[in-house]
């Protein structure tokens, strides 16, 4: 039979998939070999607030990267506040960052009296905009965050060029992109420090985590003297740079210039060490897993695969909660809602439109006054007024018409993909039917 004639589920027509198998999507997964781990820290008992593991796993995980420091957090938060920190964000400053990611890469400039200069995102990379970078630069402006969205990589030539132009440092937030690669070289070895997230919805999941990573060892040194008090002054890996911050920070040890506490516990560490020992070959899996799916539907009119362009070099990592790139104008008009729940009545619960919502219009970068100055956050240091309302930022606003979600296969198995491909197209292809 052709799709055409074929009755869609909404209307009533037969499922394409009859039931989901959770396995497909599981995960972390976890083996025996990550119990023990996690028990013998368990057991052990005082081990868990110590930091040896967490410093093996730091190395194992900045090797693994390319990088010279890596630094264990309890969150991804933490790593980011640590990162801007480490940066020179200060009261009166401003950053750079997408509006379309988690708060998480923009919201420590709050707790540090800086301000947000939120940019649009690329349709097609879903990643910050490089030509909406530039215009948006003053006097104040000292980093620009850039986010690699669902694993895609950020377009890092064309950013750092803008940026060391204008003497900018680059913050990469690498917590949906574990293992992606931009031209061959990790994220997370691109800019001059990445922070990242490994709480236990990402790609790289360990519970509760984040990690910090930089070739430079002033701004290690800066992210340790911060928050992790008892390691400040302590001997990091290159003992006889000159550049070291040490000797200028090491009088603060024992207190947190930060007054904050950031280390990473060691039932996560320890676990983090037997995941990364998988992690490539599961990565490698999963984006076979999710080319094949998207190699099935290469001619579908309306969908679009969100992923580097073949023969690019560069990788989706773990393909952290990945996305479809939805062009309405190609199905006569049919609103991205509409579809996704025709997708849903074939069978693929989770089929949403949007990610996440966008920064740029959320009270907090606006009204909230942290300091109880009696004026927002975002204006109480001499800071410009650059905060944006609706409108001012189309493709992150317009999200829930330009993207929805698609199923993260943790698991190449060509029957099951298969079957998810197939609901899919058969939407596409009978969308005229919807409208
Ligand atoms: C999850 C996430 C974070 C925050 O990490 P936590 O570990 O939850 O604190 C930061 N940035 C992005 C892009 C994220 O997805």
């Amino acid at each position: 039979m052709r799709n055409s004639e074929i009755s869609l589920a909404l209307s009533g027509g037969p499922q394409t998939i009859e039931e989901e198998d959770i396995e497909l999507f599981r995960w972390p997964i976890i083996t025996e070999e990550d119990e023990k781990a996690v028990l013998e820290v368990l057991r052990d008992r005082s081990r868990m607030s110590k930091i040896d593991i967490t410093q093996k796993f730091e190395r194992e995980y900045a090797d693994w990267v390319g990088v010279g420091f890596g630094l264990g957090y309890c969150n991804g938060t933490a790593a980011l506040l640590g990162a801007f920190w480490a940066c020179g964000v200060g009261a009166g400053d401003e950053i750079i960052c997408p509006s379309m990611t988690y708060w998480a890469s923009a919201a420590p400039a709050l707790t540090l009296g800086a301000t947000v200069n939120f940019a649009d995102i690329n349709p097609d990379t879903l990643c910050i905009d490089p030509e909406d970078i530039e215009h948006r630069i003053g006097p104040k402006t000292k980093a620009v965050v850039v986010v690699h969205y669902s694993g895609y990589p950020c377009d890092m030539d064309r950013i750092q060029s803008i940026a060391q132009k204008h003497r900018l440092k680059i913050i990469e937030d690498v917590s949906h992109a574990h293992g992606s690669l931009y031209k061959g070289r990790p994220c997370g070895s691109l800019g001059d420090i990445a922070a990242m997230s490994m709480m236990s919805g990402k790609s790289f999941a360990i519970g509760e985590a984040g990690m910090l990573l930089t070739d430079n060892e002033t701004l290690y040194e800066r992210a340790i003297a911060f928050s992790h008090y008892e390691r400040t002054g302590g001997p990091s890996r290159n003992t006889n740079s000159e550049k070291s911050a040490r000797g200028e920070l090491a009088r603060f040890a024992g207190i947190p210039i930060g007054a904050h506490k950031h280390r990473m516990n060691q039932l996560c560490s320890a676990l983090g060490r037997v995941q990364l020992r998988y992690y490539p070959e599961r990565i490698a899996e999963i984006q076979r897993a999710m080319n094949r799916f998207w190699n099935l539907l290469e001619d579908v009119p309306g969908i679009k695969a969100h992923r580097p362009p073949a023969g690019s070099e560069s990788t989706m990592g773990g393909c952290y909660n990945p996305l479809g790139l939805y062009r309405s104008e190609e199905l006569g008009g049919l609103p991205c809602a509409k579809f996704c729940e025709a997708v849903r009545a074939e069978g693929f619960k989770s089929c949403f439109p949007g990610a996440n919502r966008p920064l740029h219009v959320h009270p907090v970068f606006h009204e909230a006054d942290i300091f109880r100055q009696g004026k927002p956050t975002a204006l109480a240091f001499g800071q410009r007024d650059v905060r944006q309302g609706e409108g001012a930022l189309e493709n992150s606003e317009n999200i829930e018409e330009i993207a929805f979600r698609i199923p993260w296969f943790k698991h190449d198995r060509p029957a099951e993909i298969e079957r998810y491909a197939a609901a899919f197209r058969k939407v596409a292809e009978n969308a005229h039917k919807l409208i």
